[in-house]
């Protein structure tokens, strides 16, 4: 019997299908119970994983990075939008960063009562690590926040487990989602008058630096392969910031976080000749206008020194922990027991910023003998990542609030619902909306709140029942489950079920993938450096991998995840290549070069590269850079 002949098919029909259960999503979540309880709505969440550890904050984290402190007066919203604008060379969206600021600091709140434990001061003040971030103890962080959605919404109305494939859509507006479950044969049709997409950003898109059995391990979590930029640019929404990739420097092979250490330990980073980068090169931030002058200096500008001293030769690039803790413990210096307490308590706090959030690095330390206190940690630039909420971009350009436009911003900025897509009734919050990075996991949250606080009212006005073409649906589930049969049919023609000519595994394809990502369009091996005609070469090669998409074979419903998983992000790669290819200039050094366009230029390129999908078609348009603040 065929997949399409043996898995049952589901329908669910709800108001609001919120898809994913990460940070935005859970935010939605209590914000959607709440307004669709006054109006006498349903609302449904989707997840392809568990909430409870599902998305980019499934391990924990050490911090939240964004509280912007209103309350006590220690930042204004204005401070806020001027460190992302400077962060991102200038492209942002003012709009959408001010509104998340503006209600930031409700959702740490919420976070803190539901029993999140931020770390105090003597005096009862959150304990900062920087400006804007606070210290917590997040092992638990996202069992916390996930707990507090699940109650809102009531598990009867949560799906665990089921994969998203493709938007449904009715002409110009979405009506619902279709995936599969994970765990079961089952085909789940979701029908509804809005649909607010969530599903984080995107890793393995590039090739990662590691290999063999550490290949899961990269900095951005393994799970999140670029459905929301699929699924947005399948409903033939606008997308915004798709050059806009991010490239963490980390603590080398086990991508530990570095925040603490710079911000809280107030470490310096010197190369193998003990040279600090930041200090030996700081006339080149004169070559990126005005963005090389302020302060904090972008975190792209900051990889490109550190690239540059890599290039030359002079690597390993050293996070020099050993002489950041005794600096910090030389205070104690003439106590003898004072400062063997302060180095037990530092040494616990430098470990545990690990095991809050990447466990790897602390069993890497382990593994290889390294005590902070006495030997320094080799750090280095990861592979690039799509995650909008973060100091990536990329996303869907949605609706600003209207109550934040200036006269000139709102005919460019505004269309009726925050966080509402180009298309009708598809919201988009956390990674899935783009121009507004910094938002990270607070920031997430707060957007989801406002997102879907937008997407009740849409119903509200809207409120017709969704129309659902059901024999595209019946396609949809044979294309979608195809890849089952294709494998079953043909695996008998194979010595080695990795390799047959009649199917392609989903790791092999992404294997592909990666190759061409890697070497066209600026990945680690080739130095994050790419120009015209590579991009072009890689463009080539994309077109042939999409056609062989077709011969995706999956051995199991895991491999059918995978397989999906892969061809999302392979659509997250095409809007990437095409989108770098289209800005002709080099903006973020330290996240890409392109050499042939090695400068800024701010009179041609100081705006927002955006496209479009349509019946195949990929539209390149800029879009005008308001400054409102
Ligand atoms: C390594 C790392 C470290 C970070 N450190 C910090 C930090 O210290 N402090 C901080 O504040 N922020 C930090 N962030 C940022 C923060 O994690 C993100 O900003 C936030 O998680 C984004 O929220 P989101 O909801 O968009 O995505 P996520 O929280 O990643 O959620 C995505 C959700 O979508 C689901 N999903 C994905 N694909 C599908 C599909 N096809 N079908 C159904 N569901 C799907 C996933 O299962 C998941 O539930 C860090 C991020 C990373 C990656």
């Amino acid at each position: 019997m065929s997949a399409y002949d043996r898995f049952k098919t589901v329908e669910v029909s709800t108001d609001l299908l919120i898809i994913g259960g990460g940070m935005a999503a859970c935010g939605s979540a209590v914000e959607a119970a709440h307004w669709a309880k006054k109006n006498g709505l349903k609302v449904a969440l989707v997840d392809k994983a568990a909430m409870d550890r599902s998305g980019a904050v499934a391990m924990g984290l050490s911090a939240i990075n964004q509280y912007v402190g209103l309350k006590d007066g220690q930042n204004t919203v204005k401070d806020y939008v001027d460190y992302v604008r400077n962060d991102l060379m200038g492209v942002t969206r003012e709009d959408l960063v001010a509104n998340i600021a503006r209600h930031v600091d409700g959702t740490v709140h919420l976070f803190e009562k539901w029993g999140l434990p931020i770390w105090k001061d003597e005096n009862g003040g959150y304990v900062h690590e920087g400006r804007w971030q606070l210290m917590i103890n997040g092992e638990s962080y996202k069992v916390v926040v996930a707990e507090a959605a699940k109650n809102a919404l009531g598990t009867d109305n949560i799906y665990e487990r089921v994969f998203i494939t493709e938007p449904l859509m009715d002409g110009d507006k979405c009506v619902g989602a279709v995936g599969f479950s994970v765990r079961d044969e089952t085909f789940y049709v979701f029908k509804a008058k809005a649909v607010l997409c969530a599903m984080g950003g995107a890793v393995h898109v590039f090739k990662p630096r590691s290999s063999g059995e550490g290949l899961g391990r990269a900095w951005y979590p393994p799970w999140n392969s670029g459905s929301s930029a699929y699924f947005t640019m399948k409903a033939g929404a606008e997308m915004t910031c798709q050059e806009v990739r991010f490239i963490p420097v980390r603590f080398k092979d086990a991508y530990g976080p570095v925040g603490a250490w710079f911000l809280l330990f107030k470490s310096r980073a010197t190369n193998a000749f003990g040279g600090e980068y930041m200090v030996e090169r700081r006339s080149e931030l004169e070559k990126w206008g005005p963005y090389g002058k302020v302060k904090p200096i972008p975190a792209n500008l900051r990889n490109w020194l550190g690239m540059l001293d890599v290039m030359e030769g002079k690597g390993p690039i050293y996070m020099r922990t050993e002489e950041a803790i005794q600096k910090i413990a030389d205070a104690y210096k003439d106590d003898p027991k004072a400062f063997k307490k302060k180095m037990k308590e530092l040494e616990s706090e430098a470990w545990e910023d690990f095991l809050d959030m990447t466990i790897s690095q602390s069993i890497l330390w382990a593994a290889t003998n390294t005590q902070p206190e006495e030997k320094s940690s080799e750090i280095a630039a990861a592979e690039p990542y799509f995650i909008g909420s973060h100091s990536g971009a990329s996303g869907a350009w949605v609706s600003g609030p209207e109550d934040l436009q200036s006269a000139d911003s709102k005919g460019d900025y505004f269309w009726g619902y925050p966080n509402m897509t180009t298309v009708k009734g598809l919201f988009a919050a956390g990674d899935a909306s783009g121009a507004s990075s910094h938002k990270f996991s607070s920031g997430s949250h707060a957007e989801g709140r406002i997102a879907a606080k937008a997407a009740i009212a849409y119903v509200v006005d809207n409120n017709a029942e969704p129309k659902v073409d059901m024999g595209k649906v019946d396609e949809l589930k044979k294309t979608i489950l195809k890849p089952l049969d294709l494998f079953e049919q043909t695996k008998g023609q194979t010595t080695d079920p990795n390799i047959n000519p009649n199917y392609i595994r989903p790791k092999m394809f992404m294997f592909r993938l990666q190759k061409i990502m890697d070497e066209y369009a600026g990945g680690v091996s080739s130095q994050f450096t790419t120009s015209k005609h590579l991009l072009q070469k890689g463009m080539e090669l994309l077109a042939f991998l999409k056609e062989d998409s077709d011969k995706l074979g999956a051995e199991n419903l895991h491999e059918l995840m995978r397989c999906w998983e892969n061809i999302h992000r392979m659509w997250q790669a095409e809007a990437h290549v095409r989108t770098i290819l289209f800005r002709e200039e080099t903006r973020w050094p330290g996240y890409y070069f392109r050499a042939d366009t090695p400068k800024l230029d701010e009179g041609n390129w100081l705006v927002f590269a955006n496209l479009k999908v349509q019946n195949d078609e990929w539209q390149m348009m800029k879009r005008k850079i308001h400054k409102i603040f």
